[in-house]
């Protein structure tokens, strides 16, 4: 049976902003979305029976037709009808490395890695904007995951821009493992706290999205400008999951205290908290400081960096 390994990287945001509200009742936003070499690995092959399975090996992730990459699965049966019958059903193995309900994209690259996992398998030939557009259907940070990259990203997140790649910079994350966020909970909450600072007028909510893109983080990146992008890190979901969550708001604290640390944000609807490094040496230490500084080992510290990619096909 033909099969495909994926490598399927995490998000973090370097930007986000809540500009609105959408007459489809999401957000419009102006986001900068990251991706780093943490991954999971999806092992994806044709299947004997007509149906889609999910194994996976982390206990909080279902494995029902709840699991992102199910349903991306159950998309691309929906939409290729006759590939379908023709190649069967999928079974889809995820090795999950990327801590779960973290801000960091882990169910959205899984679906992004079905879709071009199975565009493989049923030889489709879809374009990356073709899985892009699929992946919109599902959830908006999956169009970003497909390409991944440095990425600006407006409407509600699946309009996409790329900026050039960024060299290297490494990354500190702290997860506390028991702790969950949910990002329908932290918009929820934002709308009903800060609405009343919300841009009505549609022409004026277009030109504060489209801003972003003259704007002083996108500069920094434009000039590869490690210490201005890390002073100019920005998200305001912070302002609702920080003061619910002081656990979050001291970890955010110490790890902005670490020599070497350039800057420091939370990402997505959080509870991750990460900080920017110039070396891995650097990283390496300020993880071990940060240890030493909260030791327990509910919060879950990795090392990583930003990558150029997206979804990656490696057998
Ligand atoms: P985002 O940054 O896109 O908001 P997240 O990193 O905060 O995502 P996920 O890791 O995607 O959050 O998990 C959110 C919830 O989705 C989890 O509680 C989990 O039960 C469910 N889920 C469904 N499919 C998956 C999957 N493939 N991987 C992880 N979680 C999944």
């Amino acid at each position: 049976m033909p099969a495909y390994t994926l490598i399927a990287p995490a998000k973090i945001n370097l930007y986000l902003e809540i500009i609105g509200d959408r007459p489809d009742g999401f957000h419009e936003l102006a986001m900068i979305l990251q991706s780093i070499e943490l991954a999971d690995h999806i092992d994806i092959r044709s299947a004997s029976t007509e149906s889609i399975s999910v194994y996976c090996d982390h206990p909080q992730v279902p494995t029902d037709k709840s699991n992102l990459a199910y349903r991306a699965a159950a998309l691309m049966a929906a939409e290729f009808p006759q590939a379908f019958s023709k190649y069967g059903g999928v079974d889809i193995t995820i090795k999950k490395n990327i801590p779960v309900a973290a801000g960091l994209a882990g169910g959205s690259t899984n679906a992004a890695a079905v879709l071009v996992g199975i565009d493989l398998l049923w030889q489709l030939g879809l374009t990356q904007s073709e899985l892009a557009q699929l992946g919109a259907t599902l959830g908006s940070d999956i169009p970003f995951c497909v390409a991944g990259g440095t990425v600006i990203a407006t409407g509600r997140g699946e309009q996409l821009s790329p900026l050039p790649s960024l060299d290297t910079i490494y990354i500190v994350l702290g997860k506390y493992r028991s702790l969950e966020v949910s990002t329908a909970w932290a918009y929820k909450t934002y709308r009903q706290q800060f609405s009343d600072t919300y841009i009505r007028d549609t022409q004026d909510l277009l030109a504060r999205a489209n801003a972003v893109h003259s704007g002083a983080i996108v500069k920094a990146i434009l000039n590869q400008d490690a210490l201005e992008i890390a002073h100019q890190l920005h998200n305001d979901l912070e302002r609702v999951v920080l003061p619910e969550y002081p656990q979050v708001m001291e970890q955010r604290a110490i790890f902005a205290q670490q020599a070497g640390v350039l800057g420091t944000m939370m990402s997505g609807s959080g509870p991750t908290v990460f900080a920017l490094l110039p070396t891995l040496q650097q990283a390496e230490a300020a993880k071990q400081q940060i240890r030493k500084a909260i030791p327990n080992e509910d919060l879950e510290l990795l090392v990583t960096r930003t990558i150029t990619h997206g979804i990656r096909v490696t057998s």
